[in-house]
């Protein structure tokens, strides 16, 4: 059985918690200004740098939240996550013979292991990860967006849409994505076409998302795989800690050290700005700020986070 949140720390009160992540927001904040905005059309929320929310959700379903943590925005690669639990969903373990599980040291969007590694990504959290995952489930899967969105769907309790505007932004800018496409086409690690399985990984970038919706999102890999809001398994126990172990040491890209020594917990970043993350057995965790940092994460959602860790003891390590 899941283990519920008090089992591991002592219970907190609901009002501390809420006015714990306004002193953390007012503290962390303001680092967004150090950081750029990636570029995306300005009508999307994810384009307004002082936008700021953080949301922990426990594993009973009590929500904590601050800022403008009901807003939409498009998930972007924390949609990595749920693409690697579908695929996992259908075809297990046998997933890792297309994509490996070690941190590329690299860019989210660099090419340039692929072609020394025989066209075989180092993690599903890369970008070319991410299309090798694309491309299993466009022939495992009878309908591959929905294999991922409808189960975003299940753990947010919210049905999961595609935002038109960030769609159009993602198939204008995928020039690399499907560089990377081809380049493992040529290797035969890539078995549809190309433009299909871009096309299926832009659609699951611009998915809409909330940063509570994220945080509740997270709470199955923290609760052994299962759905805490439906009971439903999602994925075993093991799969869903592996899943877990990829997060910490891949989830930032080549942050990823960086993030486990600070935050010493599993995430997942987007360049929209949010950061989402589990601490087993207790909370569903997601930052939300646009700017970034030089590596593509969140600077003040990271920060945030970080202080989050320190305050109420979440690290694993
Ligand atoms: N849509 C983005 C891309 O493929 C997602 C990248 C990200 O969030 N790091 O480039």
């Amino acid at each position: 059985m899941p283990s519920s949140p008090a089992a591991h720390s002592a219970p907190i009160e609901s009002s501390d918690l809420e006015a714990l992540l306004a002193d953390v927001a007012d503290r962390s904040r303001h680092l967004a200004e150090e950081g750029e905005v990636e570029d995306q059309p300005e009508e999307l929320p994810s384009a307004e740098s002082t936008r700021f929310a953080l949301a922990l959700v426990d594993l009973d379903g009590n929500e904590h939240v601050t800022g403008d943590a009901d807003l939409g925005f498009a998930i972007q690669s924390v949609v990595k996550v749920f693409a690697l639990t579908a695929a996992l969903q259908h075809v297990g373990e046998d997933l890792f013979d297309r994509v490996g599980r070690e941190p590329s040291g690299d860019p989210f969007n660099s090419l340039v292991q692929l072609e020394q590694e025989q066209g075989i990504p180092r993690n599903p959290f890369i970008n070319a990860g991410a299309l090798t995952v694309c491309d299993v489930l466009l022939d495992a899967a009878d309908d591959p967006y929905d294999a991922v969105a409808g189960l975003l769907g299940d753990l947010t309790g919210d049905e999961a849409a595609v935002n038109d505007t960030a769609l159009d932004a993602e198939r204008e800018g995928s020039s690399l994505n499907r560089a990377m496409g081809h380049l493992m086409q040529s290797f035969g690690n890539v078995h549809h076409p190309v433009d299909d399985v871009v096309e299926l990984y832009v659609r699951l970038c611009s998915l809409t998302v909330t940063t509570r919706t994220l945080a509740r999102a997270a709470r199955f890999l923290a609760n052994e795989g299962v759905n805490p809001l439906t009971g439903a398994p999602v994925l075993s126990e093991p799969l869903a800690r592996r899943v877990n172990a990829l997060m910490l040491t891949c989830g930032t890209y080549d942050a990823a050290g960086q993030f486990a020594y600070d935050l010493g917990f599993p995430c997942k970043s987007g360049v929209a700005g949010a950061v989402m993350g589990d601490v087993p057995g207790r909370f569903g965790v997601c930052a939300w700020s646009p700017p970034l940092d030089e590596k593509g994460n969140s600077r003040a959602g990271r920060a945030a986070l970080h202080l989050l860790s320190e305050r109420l003891d979440l690290s694993l390590l």
